[in-house]
Protein backbone atom coordinates (compact mmCIF):
# COMPACT_ATOMS: atom_id res chain seq x y z
CA UNK A 1 0.00 0.00 0.00
CA UNK A 2 1.19 3.22 -0.81
CA UNK A 3 1.02 6.06 2.03
CA UNK A 4 2.42 9.11 1.35
CA UNK A 5 0.16 11.45 2.83
CA UNK A 6 2.82 13.30 5.64
CA UNK A 7 4.09 15.43 3.48
CA UNK A 8 2.32 15.86 -0.06
CA UNK A 9 1.53 19.06 -1.18
CA UNK A 10 -2.17 20.29 -0.99
CA UNK A 11 -2.41 20.11 -5.38
CA UNK A 12 -1.59 16.40 -4.62
CA UNK A 13 -3.78 15.56 -1.92
CA UNK A 14 -6.78 18.08 -3.22
CA UNK A 15 -6.05 15.21 -6.89
CA UNK A 16 -6.19 12.55 -4.99
CA UNK A 17 -9.08 13.09 -2.79
CA UNK A 18 -11.14 14.44 -5.20
CA UNK A 19 -11.01 11.82 -7.30
CA UNK A 20 -11.86 9.98 -4.56
CA UNK A 21 -14.96 11.44 -3.73
CA UNK A 22 -16.19 10.54 -7.75
CA UNK A 23 -17.65 7.53 -6.79
CA UNK A 24 -20.37 9.34 -4.79
CA UNK A 25 -23.49 9.77 -6.86
CA UNK A 26 -25.33 11.82 -4.47
CA UNK A 27 -25.45 15.36 -6.28
CA UNK A 28 -27.21 15.87 -9.33
CA UNK A 29 -24.07 15.85 -11.59
CA UNK A 30 -24.18 12.07 -12.04
CA UNK A 31 -24.74 10.83 -15.28
CA UNK A 32 -23.92 13.92 -16.85
CA UNK A 33 -21.94 13.68 -20.06
CA UNK A 34 -18.24 13.42 -18.64
CA UNK A 35 -16.26 16.56 -20.16
CA UNK A 36 -13.42 16.40 -18.49
CA UNK A 37 -10.69 19.10 -18.50
CA UNK A 38 -7.86 17.41 -17.28
CA UNK A 39 -5.73 18.95 -19.34
CA UNK A 40 -6.37 22.21 -17.55
CA UNK A 41 -8.53 23.96 -20.14
CA UNK A 42 -11.78 24.14 -20.80
CA UNK A 43 -15.15 25.01 -18.39
CA UNK A 44 -17.64 23.62 -17.01
CA UNK A 45 -16.59 19.77 -16.73
CA UNK A 46 -18.14 17.34 -14.75
CA UNK A 47 -15.83 14.36 -15.20
CA UNK A 48 -12.70 16.45 -13.84
CA UNK A 49 -11.90 16.45 -10.10
CA UNK A 50 -13.19 18.55 -7.79
CA UNK A 51 -16.53 20.57 -8.60
CA UNK A 52 -19.86 18.89 -8.81
CA UNK A 53 -23.37 19.99 -9.32
CA UNK A 54 -26.15 19.91 -6.68
CA UNK A 55 -29.59 21.29 -6.25
CA UNK A 56 -30.05 23.29 -2.92
CA UNK A 57 -33.48 23.41 -1.31
CA UNK A 58 -35.13 25.92 -3.19
CA UNK A 59 -34.19 24.36 -6.45
CA UNK A 60 -31.24 26.41 -7.51
CA UNK A 61 -28.17 24.18 -9.04
CA UNK A 62 -24.99 25.25 -7.45
CA UNK A 63 -21.13 24.36 -7.54
CA UNK A 64 -19.34 22.54 -5.05
CA UNK A 65 -16.27 21.57 -3.56
CA UNK A 66 -16.90 17.31 -3.90
CA UNK A 67 -13.67 15.77 -1.59
CA UNK A 68 -12.98 13.61 1.08
CA UNK A 69 -11.17 14.66 4.50
CA UNK A 70 -9.64 11.63 4.34
CA UNK A 71 -9.44 8.12 1.48
CA UNK A 72 -7.88 6.21 4.18
CA UNK A 73 -10.42 3.42 5.33
CA UNK A 74 -10.58 1.16 8.32
CA UNK A 75 -13.57 -0.72 6.60
CA UNK A 76 -13.18 -3.06 3.46
CA UNK A 77 -16.02 -2.80 1.44
CA UNK A 78 -15.30 -4.95 -1.80
CA UNK A 79 -16.78 -2.20 -3.78
CA UNK A 80 -15.03 0.74 -2.98
CA UNK A 81 -11.79 1.76 -4.21
CA UNK A 82 -10.99 3.06 -0.96
CA UNK A 83 -11.39 0.12 1.14
CA UNK A 84 -8.52 -0.93 3.68
CA UNK A 85 -7.41 -3.70 1.26
CA UNK A 86 -7.36 -1.46 -1.60
CA UNK A 87 -3.71 -0.50 -3.12
CA UNK A 88 -4.35 2.85 -4.01
CA UNK A 89 -2.59 6.00 -2.88
CA UNK A 90 -3.57 7.42 0.10
CA UNK A 91 -3.96 11.36 1.25
CA UNK A 92 -5.52 13.47 4.37
CA UNK A 93 -6.75 16.74 4.66
CA UNK A 94 -6.43 18.03 7.51
CA UNK A 95 -9.20 20.21 8.78
CA UNK A 96 -7.49 23.19 8.77
CA UNK A 97 -6.76 22.91 4.73
CA UNK A 98 -10.38 21.49 3.92
CA UNK A 99 -11.46 25.02 5.43
CA UNK A 100 -9.07 27.19 3.48
CA UNK A 101 -9.77 25.56 0.55
CA UNK A 102 -13.57 25.93 0.84
CA UNK A 103 -12.94 29.98 2.04
CA UNK A 104 -10.25 30.48 -1.19
CA UNK A 105 -12.41 28.78 -3.70
CA UNK A 106 -15.74 30.18 -2.33
CA UNK A 107 -14.05 33.77 -2.51
CA UNK A 108 -13.14 33.14 -5.74
CA UNK A 109 -16.40 32.09 -6.77
CA UNK A 110 -15.58 28.75 -8.24
CA UNK A 111 -17.86 27.29 -5.40
CA UNK A 112 -20.96 27.97 -3.96
CA UNK A 113 -20.52 25.23 -1.36
CA UNK A 114 -18.64 22.21 0.09
CA UNK A 115 -19.64 18.09 -0.01
CA UNK A 116 -17.33 16.75 2.16
CA UNK A 117 -17.34 12.73 2.73
CA UNK A 118 -14.74 10.62 4.33
CA UNK A 119 -13.01 7.11 5.10
CA UNK A 120 -13.42 5.90 8.27
CA UNK A 121 -10.01 6.97 10.06
CA UNK A 122 -9.42 5.72 14.15
CA UNK A 123 -12.84 5.40 14.89
CA UNK A 124 -16.32 6.82 13.46
CA UNK A 125 -16.34 9.56 16.01
CA UNK A 126 -12.90 10.37 15.22
CA UNK A 127 -13.72 10.90 11.72
CA UNK A 128 -16.88 12.50 12.54
CA UNK A 129 -15.51 14.67 15.20
CA UNK A 130 -13.18 15.97 12.52
CA UNK A 131 -16.10 16.52 9.46
CA UNK A 132 -18.15 18.37 12.62
CA UNK A 133 -15.10 20.38 13.67
CA UNK A 134 -14.68 21.52 9.88
CA UNK A 135 -18.24 22.57 9.55
CA UNK A 136 -18.01 24.32 13.02
CA UNK A 137 -14.98 26.44 11.83
CA UNK A 138 -16.40 27.66 8.87
CA UNK A 139 -20.14 28.42 9.81
CA UNK A 140 -18.86 29.91 13.28
CA UNK A 141 -15.36 30.77 12.87
CA UNK A 142 -15.73 32.41 9.37
CA UNK A 143 -19.70 33.26 9.32
CA UNK A 144 -19.99 30.99 5.98
CA UNK A 145 -23.18 30.75 4.71
CA UNK A 146 -22.50 28.82 1.44
CA UNK A 147 -23.92 25.66 1.26
CA UNK A 148 -23.01 22.29 3.24
CA UNK A 149 -23.34 18.85 2.61
CA UNK A 150 -22.13 16.57 5.25
CA UNK A 151 -21.80 12.63 5.00
CA UNK A 152 -22.42 11.36 8.42
CA UNK A 153 -21.24 7.78 9.48
CA UNK A 154 -23.94 5.21 11.05
CA UNK A 155 -21.82 4.25 13.82
CA UNK A 156 -21.12 7.99 15.25
CA UNK A 157 -22.03 9.00 18.38
CA UNK A 158 -25.81 10.64 17.98
CA UNK A 159 -24.44 13.91 19.88
CA UNK A 160 -21.94 13.98 16.44
CA UNK A 161 -24.37 13.64 13.81
CA UNK A 162 -26.62 15.67 14.90
CA UNK A 163 -24.14 19.06 15.05
CA UNK A 164 -23.74 17.68 12.09
CA UNK A 165 -27.12 18.11 10.91
CA UNK A 166 -26.81 21.91 12.94
CA UNK A 167 -24.02 23.49 11.06
CA UNK A 168 -25.08 21.22 7.38
CA UNK A 169 -27.98 21.82 4.72
CA UNK A 170 -28.32 18.54 3.67
CA UNK A 171 -26.70 15.41 5.08
CA UNK A 172 -26.33 12.10 4.59
CA UNK A 173 -25.37 8.43 5.00
CA UNK A 174 -25.06 5.70 2.10
CA UNK A 175 -27.41 2.79 2.78
CA UNK A 176 -25.01 1.35 -0.34
CA UNK A 177 -26.90 -2.17 -0.25
CA UNK A 178 -30.60 -2.87 -0.29
CA UNK A 179 -30.42 -6.07 2.42
CA UNK A 180 -28.06 -7.47 5.49
CA UNK A 181 -27.80 -10.38 2.99
CA UNK A 182 -25.90 -7.98 0.40
CA UNK A 183 -23.84 -6.02 3.00
CA UNK A 184 -22.63 -9.37 4.57
CA UNK A 185 -20.98 -10.56 1.08
CA UNK A 186 -19.81 -6.52 -0.06
CA UNK A 187 -19.86 -4.34 3.06
CA UNK A 188 -19.15 -6.66 5.69
CA UNK A 189 -18.27 -3.69 8.44
CA UNK A 190 -21.82 -2.26 7.60
CA UNK A 191 -25.27 -3.29 9.07
CA UNK A 192 -28.39 -2.03 8.00
CA UNK A 193 -30.07 -1.66 11.27
CA UNK A 194 -27.69 0.90 12.17
CA UNK A 195 -28.24 2.92 9.32
CA UNK A 196 -31.30 2.63 9.44
CA UNK A 197 -31.50 3.72 13.01
CA UNK A 198 -29.24 6.87 12.56
CA UNK A 199 -31.87 8.04 9.68
CA UNK A 200 -34.54 7.31 12.21
CA UNK A 201 -32.54 9.95 14.27
CA UNK A 202 -32.02 12.44 11.41
CA UNK A 203 -35.01 11.81 10.18
CA UNK A 204 -36.36 13.57 13.90
CA UNK A 205 -33.89 15.98 13.92
CA UNK A 206 -35.04 17.49 10.65
CA UNK A 207 -38.62 17.35 11.82
CA UNK A 208 -38.24 19.44 14.57
CA UNK A 209 -36.04 21.96 12.67
CA UNK A 210 -38.75 22.14 10.34
CA UNK A 211 -41.78 22.59 12.86
CA UNK A 212 -39.34 25.45 14.38
CA UNK A 213 -39.07 27.17 11.33
CA UNK A 214 -43.22 26.87 10.76
CA UNK A 215 -43.38 28.25 13.86
CA UNK A 216 -41.17 31.17 12.86
CA UNK A 217 -37.96 30.59 13.49
CA UNK A 218 -36.82 31.44 9.88
CA UNK A 219 -33.18 32.47 10.71
CA UNK A 220 -32.13 28.75 11.96
CA UNK A 221 -29.77 27.04 10.36
CA UNK A 222 -30.44 22.98 10.17
CA UNK A 223 -30.42 20.61 7.52
CA UNK A 224 -33.31 20.72 5.86
CA UNK A 225 -33.70 16.92 4.93
CA UNK A 226 -31.22 13.58 4.33
CA UNK A 227 -30.66 11.63 0.93
CA UNK A 228 -29.01 8.28 0.55
CA UNK A 229 -26.63 6.22 -1.83
CA UNK A 230 -27.56 3.07 -3.21
CA UNK A 231 -25.04 0.91 -5.45
CA UNK A 232 -27.13 -0.89 -8.27
CA UNK A 233 -25.67 -4.16 -10.33
CA UNK A 234 -22.76 -5.03 -7.52
CA UNK A 235 -24.74 -7.87 -6.30
CA UNK A 236 -27.46 -9.83 -7.66
CA UNK A 237 -30.05 -7.74 -5.87
CA UNK A 238 -32.88 -7.30 -8.06
CA UNK A 239 -35.05 -3.40 -9.33
CA UNK A 240 -37.96 -4.75 -6.75
CA UNK A 241 -35.59 -5.28 -3.80
CA UNK A 242 -33.83 -1.60 -4.38
CA UNK A 243 -37.15 -0.07 -4.77
CA UNK A 244 -38.84 -1.79 -1.89
CA UNK A 245 -35.86 -0.64 0.33
CA UNK A 246 -36.54 3.33 -1.22
CA UNK A 247 -40.25 2.78 -0.57
CA UNK A 248 -39.80 2.24 3.05
CA UNK A 249 -37.07 4.60 3.15
CA UNK A 250 -39.31 7.18 1.56
CA UNK A 251 -42.27 6.60 3.97
CA UNK A 252 -40.43 5.97 6.83
CA UNK A 253 -37.35 8.02 7.07
CA UNK A 254 -38.84 11.12 4.95
CA UNK A 255 -35.58 10.61 2.88
CA UNK A 256 -35.48 13.55 0.06
CA UNK A 257 -33.69 11.47 -2.17
CA UNK A 258 -32.15 7.75 -3.27
CA UNK A 259 -29.40 7.96 -5.66
CA UNK A 260 -28.91 4.69 -7.56
CA UNK A 261 -25.53 4.60 -9.00
CA UNK A 262 -24.30 1.81 -11.44
CA UNK A 263 -21.48 -0.19 -10.70
CA UNK A 264 -18.33 0.75 -11.62
CA UNK A 265 -15.20 -1.75 -12.11
CA UNK A 266 -12.47 0.02 -10.19
CA UNK A 267 -8.86 -0.28 -10.03
CA UNK A 268 -7.49 -3.41 -8.55
CA UNK A 269 -11.18 -5.04 -8.12
CA UNK A 270 -12.23 -7.41 -5.21
CA UNK A 271 -12.89 -10.59 -7.19
CA UNK A 272 -16.47 -11.09 -5.46
CA UNK A 273 -17.52 -8.12 -7.55
CA UNK A 274 -18.45 -8.42 -11.44
CA UNK A 275 -16.14 -7.91 -14.32
CA UNK A 276 -18.98 -5.59 -16.08
CA UNK A 277 -20.91 -2.41 -15.02
CA UNK A 278 -24.34 -3.26 -15.43
CA UNK A 279 -26.03 -0.86 -18.45
CA UNK A 280 -26.54 2.90 -17.67
CA UNK A 281 -30.16 2.25 -18.27
CA UNK A 282 -30.63 0.04 -15.42
CA UNK A 283 -29.74 3.43 -13.37
CA UNK A 284 -32.22 5.38 -15.36
CA UNK A 285 -35.04 3.25 -15.22
CA UNK A 286 -34.19 2.98 -11.45
CA UNK A 287 -34.56 6.72 -11.59
CA UNK A 288 -37.88 6.58 -13.24
CA UNK A 289 -39.10 4.21 -11.42
CA UNK A 290 -38.11 6.24 -7.89
CA UNK A 291 -39.83 9.25 -10.06
CA UNK A 292 -43.34 7.41 -10.18
CA UNK A 293 -43.12 6.48 -6.33
CA UNK A 294 -42.50 9.80 -5.14
CA UNK A 295 -44.36 12.11 -7.73
CA UNK A 296 -47.48 9.76 -9.19
CA UNK A 297 -48.66 8.08 -6.29
CA UNK A 298 -47.29 4.28 -7.31
CA UNK A 299 -46.47 1.61 -5.01
CA UNK A 300 -43.35 0.08 -5.47
CA UNK A 301 -45.19 -3.49 -6.33
CA UNK A 302 -47.17 -2.18 -9.03
CA UNK A 303 -44.14 -1.45 -11.49
CA UNK A 304 -42.18 -5.10 -9.95
CA UNK A 305 -42.74 -7.98 -7.66
CA UNK A 306 -42.31 -11.63 -7.29
CA UNK A 307 -43.00 -12.33 -10.86
CA UNK A 308 -41.36 -9.50 -12.56
CA UNK A 309 -38.32 -8.84 -9.87
CA UNK A 310 -36.58 -6.22 -13.04
CA UNK A 311 -38.17 -3.15 -14.58
CA UNK A 312 -38.06 -3.71 -18.10
CA UNK A 313 -35.24 -2.15 -19.99
CA UNK A 314 -37.40 -1.80 -23.28
CA UNK A 315 -39.71 0.80 -21.55
CA UNK A 316 -39.95 3.76 -18.98
CA UNK A 317 -41.53 2.42 -16.38
CA UNK A 318 -44.69 4.22 -16.35
CA UNK A 319 -45.38 3.17 -19.79
CA UNK A 320 -44.29 -0.46 -18.57
CA UNK A 321 -47.34 -0.64 -16.27
CA UNK A 322 -50.11 0.85 -18.77
CA UNK A 323 -49.31 -1.64 -21.22
CA UNK A 324 -49.25 -4.51 -18.25
CA UNK A 325 -52.31 -2.78 -16.84
CA UNK A 326 -54.62 -2.08 -20.56
CA UNK A 327 -58.23 -2.95 -19.00
CA UNK A 328 -57.88 0.19 -16.92
CA UNK A 329 -57.69 2.32 -20.36
CA UNK A 330 -58.72 4.50 -22.12
CA UNK A 331 -59.50 7.13 -19.62
CA UNK A 332 -61.74 9.96 -20.12
CA UNK A 333 -59.65 13.42 -19.64
CA UNK A 334 -62.65 15.26 -19.03
CA UNK A 335 -63.73 13.48 -15.96
CA UNK A 336 -61.11 11.13 -14.67
CA UNK A 337 -59.25 11.47 -11.48
CA UNK A 338 -55.74 13.36 -10.47
CA UNK A 339 -54.32 10.19 -9.56
CA UNK A 340 -55.74 8.25 -12.64
CA UNK A 341 -54.60 10.89 -15.27
CA UNK A 342 -51.11 10.72 -13.74
CA UNK A 343 -50.70 7.09 -14.32
CA UNK A 344 -51.01 8.12 -18.30
CA UNK A 345 -47.78 7.30 -20.01
CA UNK A 346 -46.83 11.49 -21.98
CA UNK A 347 -48.39 12.89 -18.74
CA UNK A 348 -46.18 14.84 -16.32
CA UNK A 349 -47.55 16.30 -13.10
CA UNK A 350 -47.60 20.19 -14.26
CA UNK A 351 -49.25 19.12 -17.94
CA UNK A 352 -52.45 16.96 -15.73
CA UNK A 353 -52.50 19.88 -12.91
CA UNK A 354 -52.80 22.16 -16.02
CA UNK A 355 -56.12 19.96 -17.65
CA UNK A 356 -57.61 20.11 -14.34
CA UNK A 357 -57.61 23.84 -14.64
CA UNK A 358 -58.51 23.90 -18.24
CA UNK A 359 -61.07 21.12 -18.34
CA UNK A 360 -63.14 23.59 -15.91
CA UNK A 361 -63.72 25.95 -18.99
CA UNK A 362 -64.34 23.51 -21.71
CA UNK A 363 -63.92 20.20 -23.19
CA UNK A 364 -60.45 19.05 -23.83
CA UNK A 365 -59.49 18.29 -27.37
CA UNK A 366 -56.42 16.93 -28.80
CA UNK A 367 -55.40 20.27 -30.10
CA UNK A 368 -55.49 21.20 -26.18
CA UNK A 369 -52.97 18.62 -25.67
CA UNK A 370 -50.65 19.45 -28.49
CA UNK A 371 -50.51 22.65 -27.10
CA UNK A 372 -49.06 21.62 -24.14
CA UNK A 373 -46.86 20.21 -25.72
CA UNK A 374 -48.15 16.27 -25.28
CA UNK A 375 -46.63 13.80 -27.41
CA UNK A 376 -50.23 12.80 -28.75
CA UNK A 377 -48.46 9.26 -30.26
CA UNK A 378 -48.00 8.62 -26.82
CA UNK A 379 -51.26 9.17 -25.23
CA UNK A 380 -53.65 8.12 -28.28
CA UNK A 381 -53.59 4.69 -26.92
CA UNK A 382 -54.29 5.65 -23.41
CA UNK A 383 -56.99 8.76 -23.43
CA UNK A 384 -60.50 9.48 -24.91
CA UNK A 385 -60.86 13.44 -25.85
CA UNK A 386 -64.27 15.32 -27.00
CA UNK A 387 -62.93 14.90 -30.50
CA UNK A 388 -60.76 11.31 -30.20
CA UNK A 389 -61.41 7.64 -29.24
CA UNK A 390 -59.08 5.04 -29.21
CA UNK A 391 -59.64 2.14 -31.25
CA UNK A 392 -60.51 -0.97 -28.99
CA UNK A 393 -58.00 -2.70 -31.34
CA UNK A 394 -55.14 0.00 -30.33
CA UNK A 395 -54.52 -1.13 -26.97
CA UNK A 396 -55.59 -4.39 -27.43
CA UNK A 397 -52.61 -4.76 -30.64
CA UNK A 398 -49.52 -6.58 -29.29
CA UNK A 399 -47.26 -4.50 -31.26
CA UNK A 400 -48.22 -1.69 -29.27
CA UNK A 401 -45.28 -1.46 -27.42
CA UNK A 402 -42.86 -1.41 -30.50
CA UNK A 403 -45.37 1.66 -31.80
CA UNK A 404 -44.39 3.58 -28.43
CA UNK A 405 -40.86 3.01 -28.06
CA UNK A 406 -38.01 4.35 -30.24
CA UNK A 407 -36.33 2.79 -32.91
CA UNK A 408 -33.24 1.21 -31.47
CA UNK A 409 -30.37 3.05 -33.21
CA UNK A 410 -27.29 1.56 -35.02
CA UNK A 411 -24.65 3.73 -33.42
CA UNK A 412 -21.43 4.52 -35.59
CA UNK A 413 -18.77 1.67 -35.94
CA UNK A 414 -15.48 4.11 -35.97
S1 LIG B 1 -16.76 2.74 4.74
FE1 LIG B 1 -17.02 4.07 2.97
S2 LIG B 1 -14.94 4.73 2.42
FE2 LIG B 1 -14.73 2.98 3.78
S3 LIG B 1 -14.51 1.22 2.40
FE3 LIG B 1 -16.71 1.40 2.95
S4 LIG B 1 -17.61 2.65 1.31
FE4 LIG B 1 -15.36 2.91 1.21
Amino acid sequence: MICIFEHMDLPTKLAILADAAKYDASCASSGAQKKSSRDGRGVGSTGGAGICHSYAPDGRCISLLKILLTNRCLYDCHYCINRRSSNTPRAAFTPEEVVKLTLDFYKRNYIEGLFLSSGIVRSADHTMGRIVEIARTLREVHDFRGYLHLKTIPEASPELTALAAKYADRISINIELPSQRSLDTLAPEKNLLRTTQAMGRIRTLVDEANARRRDGDRKLRHATGQSTQIIVGADASTDSDFLQRSADLYTNYNLRRVYYSAFSPIPSPSSVLPVKAPPLLREHRLYQADWLLRYYGFQANELVGPRQPNLDLRVDPKLGWALANREKFPLPVQTAAREELLRVPGLGVRTVDRLLQIRRHHRIRLEDLARLRVSLDKVRPFLITADYRPPTRLLDDERLIHRLTPRPVQLALF
